[in-house]
């Protein structure tokens, strides 16, 4: 309900406020109806100033003199009584003075008591819900937000995944024309602070529409169907302007895949996911509104939202690397007094630190200078925040992972990504990372793989060299005894590999061109041989990727150091 409607509420019940303190005032002791004495009253009586009287069945009357005084006295209740005043000239009055001072107020509070009954009523079913505070949600727009592209630092790729979206926000019509569907729902996931609410602000600022942000925890309410209408709320504000960005943080809160779901809540988070979906299928994509929603984790999702037609773009916003976080670090230090501050250095201590991290790391550096009334922001005050950011989040670590890590994955990395180049060329190795993802702990390699119908056995077993080649460049490296859980992946990966291969593909020994799907009743089949057979290739693979690596060591050293420096490598830094 609006701003306006809740003002017409305020007159009435100012009416019956001021009714009560009037009445209240009024019954006071010392305002209260003065008492005579009978014999005062027979003396006013014969001196004929009497003129009415009130309440003569009562045990006591009230008497109106002339001159308009007010007071009460007893009843005598003699026989004659009222015979008496009527023949003095009095008019007597069988029902009670009607006292203005008491009607008036009276009068208000009835008048408002039945003006708010009907404006109560007359107020829809979700306007007299959001009366009480407990399922209003009053979603603003933030319209004309300043905010843009520039404002995100680093974070590449996601911007240009997302260029598209302020394109189509801002014309809409042209997609239509073309008939190209344009995401409905957008979904950014990655850790907490790597500028998730940033960019769907940047893409809201850059196509000049209006921003709507709510969480994904406002909608889960102990009240059953208060978060589903406050979904159709949110929508209903946001078609009302036509264009606009919807974003919903923590949307986990409400899009839980929901066998996760305890009992307690799972209908009303139920109810409200639907209410999202029927919304988001709601809507025709070229009236211009786009829906983004943020999570740290993608996997819990429930299916539903992320099907064609709901949230069907996923982008990752990542961790930054080195070259990102100094950018990040350059922005925030922009517009702050800063001295010989050694940007590069900085960004290569912060390794794992996320954009709000590095936002935190300079404003505590600048809390400190300004402090001390130092003029500007130096090395000194960025080295004591630096402490004082690891001591608060040490205690929940993994975000200072220590260079040895570092250096274990880089080898890891670089294991893959050289075992890649040197046994599948025409698979391009796109980007290797140091940097951890959601998906995984350490980094990853990404390949293009070679378009083709079928795989060869020489392929294949290229690829399980590929998979082992971190676990070899690991025991090269830092010896039989170092190798880590790292692999864990990996393995599981080619061992599925080689299993099929010669179980299911007759490319092995002991099966031959047999299936073992269609022969596994056979108790005769020996699975130990069947197993020996597959450690035995596995193994033979395992020699040659180290083989290999060996050979190529100066190499492998060398990428590694250089990954180790830039966090990121891609293609074109690798030949
Ligand atoms: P998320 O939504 O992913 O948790 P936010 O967008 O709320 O993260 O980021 C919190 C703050 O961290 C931002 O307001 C900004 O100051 C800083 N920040 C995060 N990422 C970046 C970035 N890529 N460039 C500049 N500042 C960033
Ligand atoms: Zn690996």
């Amino acid at each position: 309900m609006n701003k306006n409607k809740k003002k017409i509420f305020i007159l009435p019940i100012l009416v019956t406020v001021i009714s009560l303190g009037f009445l209240i005032y009024f019954s006071l002791p010392s305002n209260a109806k003065k008492e005579k004495l009978y014999v005062n009253f027979t003396k006013d009586l014969n001196l004929k100033k009497v003129d009415k009287v009130y309440d003569i069945d009562l045990p006591s009357i009230n008497v109106k003199l002339k001159d308009g005084t007010i007071y009460k006295t007893d009843n005598p209740r003699s026989e004659n009584f009222k015979e008496n005043l009527l023949k003095s000239g009095v008019r007597v009055f069988e029902t009670s003075l009607i006292d203005l001072k008491y009607l008036i107020p009276s009068l208000g509070i009835l008048f408002s008591v039945i003006t708010l009954s009907f404006m109560f009523l007359s107020l829809n079913k979700t306007g007299r819900k959001s009366l009480f505070s407990v399922s209003s949600l009053d979603v603003k727009a933030t319209e004309n937000n300043d905010y843009s592209f520039s404002d995100v630092a680093g974070n590449e790729e996601s911007k240009e995944s997302l260029k598209d979206v302020v394109d189509f926000l801002k014309n809409p019509e042209k997609y239509q024309k073309y008939g190209a569907r344009i995401p409905k729902g957008v979904i950014l996931y990655g850790e907490p602070g790597t500028g998730k609410t940033l960019l769907a602000k940047a893409i809201a600022g850059e196509a000049g529409v209006p921003f709507f942000a709510v969480s994904g925890s406002d909608f889960v309410q102990v009240y059953v169907g208060v978060g589903a209408g406050r979904i159709r709320n949110l929508f209903k504000k946001a078609k009302a302007h036509g264009k606009a960005v919807i974003f919903i943080d923590e949307i986990d809160a409400i899009g839980k895949k929901r066998s996760e779901t305890g009992s307690g809540g799972a209908d009303e988070r139920d109810q409200t996911l639907n209410a999202l979906l029927t919304q988001m299928s709601g809507f025709n994509e070229d009236k211009g509104i786009v829906v983004m929603a943020a999570t740290n984790r993608l996997d819990i999702l429930d299916e539903a939202l992320l099907r064609p037609g709901r949230f069907d773009r996923h982008i990752e916003v990542s961790l930054p690397d080195i070259e990102a976080r100094k950018k990040i670090l350059a922005l925030h230090l922009k517009n702050k007094p800063s001295l010989d501050i050694d940007i590069k250095e900085w960004a290569a201590k912060t390794a794992y630190f996320s954009g709000a991290k590095l936002e935190n790391l300079v404003n505590e550096a600048a809390i400190l200078a300004c402090k001390e009334n130092s003029n500007s922001i130096t090395n000194l005050h960025l080295d004591k925040a630096y402490s004082i950011i690891l001591a608060g989040y040490e205690k929940t670590n993994r975000d200072f992972i220590k260079e040895k890590d570092k250096k274990i994955t880089a080898y890891h990395e670089i294991g893959h990504a050289l075992t890649s180049l040197k046994t599948l060329p025409s698979e391009k190795v796109s980007k290797i990372t140091v940097i951890p993802s959601t998906k995984g702990a350490g980094g990853y390699t990404l390949s293009i793989p070679e378009d083709s119908m079928y795989k060869s056995k020489d392929y294949l077993e290229k690829r399980i060299m590929v998979l082992l080649g971190g676990r070899a460049a690991e025991e090269i490296i830092f010896g039989k005894n170092f190798i880590t859980t790292g692999a864990y992946s990996d393995l599981q990966k080619s061992t599925d590999l080689v299993y099929n291969m010669v179980t299911k593909y007759g490319m092995g020994e002991r099966l031959g061109l047999l299936s073992i799907n269609n022969i596994s009743s056979f108790p005769s089949i020996k699975s130990e041989e069947i197993l020996k057979e597959c450690k035995e290739i596995v193994e033979n693979l395992y020699e040659k990727t180290k083989e290999l690596l060996l050979k190529n060591k100066d190499l492998l050293d060398l990428l590694t150091e250089k990954l180790i420096e830039k966090e990121t490598l891609y293609y074109k830094d690798l030949v």
